[in-house]
């Protein structure tokens, strides 16, 4: 025994980390290809909003001892934390006694549900909002999930304030809004990682990053298992399992852009130019994005930007058909409070507007048999997709499409061809 446990301390020791949590975060300067190269073969580093001059860089303890021996400039990534503006931000608690307070004054079009318990035991509240909304309806799903970073609270105010904006814009009979919640079932995570954002930290209690913990079809964690995950991944993980969401949207800080996948392959998403045109929509009605010297146009290709394995864009859609972007909403990931009011205007319309993007597509309602539906546009093959809770919902470009459903041994069963228009609204879903 004493010989095992000596050649397990032999193991650590020789490892250049010390830990394998990620708690020590830097400012590379000028980094070169060589350098990005040597860091990325550690899987305990990862990187974020890489610029032509700087590149984030987390890793676990001894990093900094790391960076060092290789002769490059870093800084400490900054943060104000004890300047008053800063600290201004609601805590955790005060987040969830809002919007449970909202639920209470809007019940007929909203409902609150705990989807998971964040390691220091926070809850983790997914707002429906809905027409019925203790009805699980045959309507498109639509997902908004910030703060799975702890340190990029934009996001999450942004999130409680639109909460806010559809209930009151329902109240008063606002067509837009009353349509959209009438025909749609929306979901808002206000905060994925309650803990970190209590802490101002990027990883949660454990100090691992969510963005990099969810199944990567590209590694060799490319199993659709909560299994060996943290408890906010597997909480995101077994919900969007019962769910049916199409179109979805997570909200980060620290630029202001919109990322379309795949974060983690140069390969082209299926769907590449109507993911593009999406995103493009969105940059364009917020001046920050639009007016973007950095990114054209205020959009990027995750993957050309800098490369996320196991990030919950490319997982939401490879596994469950549910289109992704990454929204970057803010220059600053913890600005001060006061500048949040500003991110609201620029960003609300936009918000609104592509939750409606959910009703572009096919939606048809199925029954036991029916376990997988396969698509194809023009004679290509755009993929097979699983049935849940008999209905089937696919948000798609413009087109005519030949649909077909299979059942459990993938023999065919019905076809239809079905008609996508820009913007067209569903309200009905085909009985097939
Ligand atoms: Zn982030």
């Amino acid at each position: 025994m004493q010989n095992i446990i000596t050649i397990i301390c032999l193991i650590i020791s020789t490892s250049i980390f010390a830990k394998g949590k990620t708690n020590e975060a830097y400012l590379l300067l000028n980094p070169s290809k060589k350098i990005i190269k040597t860091l990325s073969s550690y899987p305990e580093i990862s990187f974020d909003h890489a610029t032509k001059t700087t590149l984030e860089i987390y890793g676990p303890e001894g990093l900094k001892k790391y960076l060092d021996s290789l002769d490059v400039q870093v800084l400490p990534l900054e943060t104000h934390k004890s300047e008053k503006e800063y600290a201004n931000y609601p805590t955790p608690n005060e987040i969830n006694e809002k919007v449970l307070l909202l639920q209470q004054q809007h019940p007929d079009i909203c409902q609150i549900q705990q989807i998971g318990t964040s390691i220091q035991g926070r809850p983790i509240y997914a707002v429906k909002i809905s027409d019925n909304p203790t009805e699980d309806e045959t309507e498109p799903e639509v997902k908004y999930i910030a703060n799975m970073h702890g340190d990029e609270i934009v996001g999450r105010e942004l999130m409680v304030l639109l909460i806010e904006e559809l209930l009151t814009k329902y109240k008063l009979n606002d067509a837009n809004v009353t349509k959209l919640i009438n025909n749609t079932e929306i979901f808002i995570v206000p905060s994925m990682n309650p803990d970190g954002a209590l802490n101002r930290r990027r990883g949660n209690a454990d100090w691992v990053d969510l963005n990099r913990d969810f199944p990567d079809f590209t590694t060799r964690d490319n199993e659709n298992t909560p299994h060996g995950r943290e408890v906010e991944t597997k909480s995101i993980m077994e919900w969007q399992q019962s769910r049916n969401f199409s179109l979805s949207a997570n909200f980060h800080g620290g630029a202001e852009v919109v990322n379309y996948p795949w974060d983690t392959s140069a390969e082209e998403h299926p769907l590449h130019q109507f993911v593009l045109e999406i995103s493009q929509e969105y940059a364009n009605q917020v001046p920050g994005m639009k007016n973007s010297t950095e990114f054209p146009g205020g959009v990027v290709n995750g993957y050309d930007w800098y490369e996320v394995n196991g990030g919950m864009q490319d997982w939401s859609y490879y596994w469950h058909n549910d289109l992704q972007v990454t929204i970057e909403l803010s220059n600053t990931k913890w600005p001060r409070y006061s500048e949040v009011a500003r991110y609201w205007e620029e960003n609300k319309i936009a918000l609104i507007d592509f939750l409606g993007k959910a009703h572009q597509g096919i939606a048809l309602r199925l029954n036991e048999n029916d376990k997988f539906v396969s698509i194809e546009k023009d004679g290509e093959h755009i993929g097979f997709f699983e049935v849940k809770n008999n209905e089937f919902h696919k948000v798609l470009p413009e087109g005519y499409y030949q649909i077909t459903t299979l059942d459990q041994a993938r023999n065919a069963l019905k076809s239809i061809k079905q008609k996508v228009s820009k913007g067209n609204q569903i309200t009905n879903y085909i009985s097939l």
